[in-house]
């Protein structure tokens, strides 16, 4: 196989770049570093033409062909393919009237969050604004919004989308309904996407934060949280994370090194009702920190406080059709207190309101009518890095037993990429006959995140 690499400079223009080249380790750093990519090619588009011309090359020159905005998602090395760099189709543009934003295909929710805010307006994120529009909206999307609006890909109008054969299209419920339907929760392989339209929900503030218990009392919390979560309306949503925190002085210092309970609450209702939500998990235990307050929605990242840095991590995720007493027995055998491991989270996130309606025609959500997300997330640099893959996946083997699957966009590293049949046998079997027709040469499918 053989690869010509075309650098160029100018601003405007694409650089092309090959493992030898400057520039090349910048244009393909991912968010997520336990992995180095090493695709065979780069190509830093800076319009749709280019991401037209980058997918020609790759078929010309029988290249598989790979996506990435921020690396959040990267699971595999992307070798011998051709990399298409989104992160500068990054342009954000809200139409106040219409409630809606078109978005590039390699923007951030931080850069839609910022220009829906002073219209009054708010996008359906997720816990960290530093994820991609695009990558995060194909595999659904949910957020701590999510129970009230539905999950992200409920809100997609619109998607123009550069599929293998080199053409540009635009695509909605009327032009192309099946690719459409495929695109709204259907994950990869189908191309790369230029721009998307997505409508946006009238939130201004919201009642929300989280509560910090020191860890030792996970095992009364996590009970009663799973039995208070059944109680909440569908306008507020919770989460709740075993965190090991490291000894980070950017940390207040009550939490730092410490092993915690993180207990999330969203709410748009008011701060008086929130509190009245709150008030039967707030005082389980005295509480390390209490941040739950009214803030501005656009503040939304801080419910998690994920981190904003990149770091090697390996994670692990699977939905739940339930959490009974022996379910939580089992996560507190393998990370609750007194429980030596390298684990720095094991999260489990309560669905169910409106995400299980869905909205807006035909999709490929995975996983409605899940009670609950669970994800595992283990350090992979030294001395633990040896063991992190098989802490993270110890999480999800524990709860296996009332596992239903997994959401696409927290798939985890263990699967190499590969999607699989996380859908229900129709809907994964439509996927497949929608990315074999737009991509019958398999592009899209031989490297990176692919269904098969
Ligand atoms: C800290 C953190 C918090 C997260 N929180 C949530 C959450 O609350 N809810 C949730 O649902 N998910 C969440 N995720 C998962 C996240 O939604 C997925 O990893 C998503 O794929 C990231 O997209 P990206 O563009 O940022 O990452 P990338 O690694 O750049 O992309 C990941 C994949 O998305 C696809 N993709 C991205 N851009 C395009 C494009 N323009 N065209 C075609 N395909 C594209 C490709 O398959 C690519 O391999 C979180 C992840 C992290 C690391």
């Amino acid at each position: 196989m053989s690869v010509a690499p075309s650098t160029s400079a100018g601003i405007d223009s694409p650089a092309t770049l090959s493992p030898a080249d400057p520039g090349y380790e910048a244009a393909v750093a991912a968010f997520n570093t336990t992995v180095t990519p090493r695709p065979a090619l780069v190509v830093e588009a800076r319009s749709p033409d280019d991401v037209v011309a980058a997918v020609r090359r790759a078929a010309a020159e029988g290249l598989a062909v790979t996506v990435q905005a921020t690396g959040h998602g990267l699971v595999d090395d992307l070798a011998g393919s051709l990399l298409v760099s989104t992160r500068h189709l990054d342009t954000v543009r809200v139409d106040p009237a219409t409630a809606t934003a078109v978005v590039g295909g390699g923007a951030t929710w931080k850069q839609v969050i910022a220009a829906a805010a002073p219209h009054g307006l708010m996008p359906i994120c997720g816990s960290s604004s530093g994820v991609g529009v695009a990558g995060f909206l194909l595999g659904g999307g949910h957020g701590p919004l999510s129970r009230e609006f539905g999950v992200g890909s409920d809100h997609l109008r619109r998607v123009r989308i550069v599929t293998a054969d080199g053409v540009e299209r635009d695509v909605d419920a009327d032009r192309d309904p099946e690719l459409f339907a495929a695109l709204r929760g259907g994950k990869a392989g189908f191309g790369v996407v230029t721009e998307l339209e997505v409508g946006l929900v009238p939130v201004t503030r919201l009642y929300a934060g989280g509560v910090f218990f020191p860890g030792e009392a996970a095992r009364e919390i996590l009970p009663a949280w799973r039995d208070w979560v059944t109680t909440l309306p569908d306008e507020a949503s919770s989460s709740i994370a075993l965190l090991r925190l490291p000894p980070d002085p950017s940390l207040p210092p009550p939490l730092q090194g410490r092993f915690v309970v993180h207990l999330r609450f969203t709410t748009t209702a008011s701060a008086e009702e929130g509190a009245a939500m709150l008030a039967p998990v707030r005082s389980l235990a005295e509480p390390i920190a209490d941040l739950v307050a009214e803030m501005p929605a656009a503040g939304l990242d801080a419910v998690h406080s994920d981190p904003t840095d990149p770091m090697p991590v390996w994670d692990g995720s699977a939905l739940l059709s339930d959490l009974p007493d022996a379910a939580l027995e089992a996560l507190l055998a393998v990370a609750g207190p007194g429980v030596e491991t390298p684990l720095i989270m094991a999260e489990l996130r309560a669905l169910g309101g409106a995400i299980d309606r869905g909205r807006g025609g035909p999709d490929s959500v995975a996983g409605r009518g899940a009670a609950f997300a669970l994800y595992s997330l283990a350090p992979m640099f030294p001395p633990v890095a040896g063991v992190a893959p098989a802490v993270a996946k110890g999480v999800v083997d524990a709860l296996a037993p009332w596992a239903v699957g997994a959401l696409p966009n927290f798939r985890g590293a263990d699967h190499g990429g590969v999607l699989g049949p996380l859908w229900d046998d129709a809907v994964f079997a439509r996927l497949l006959e929608v990315a074999r027709r737009y991509d019958p040469e398999g592009v899209f499918r031989r490297s990176g995140i692919r269904l098969v």
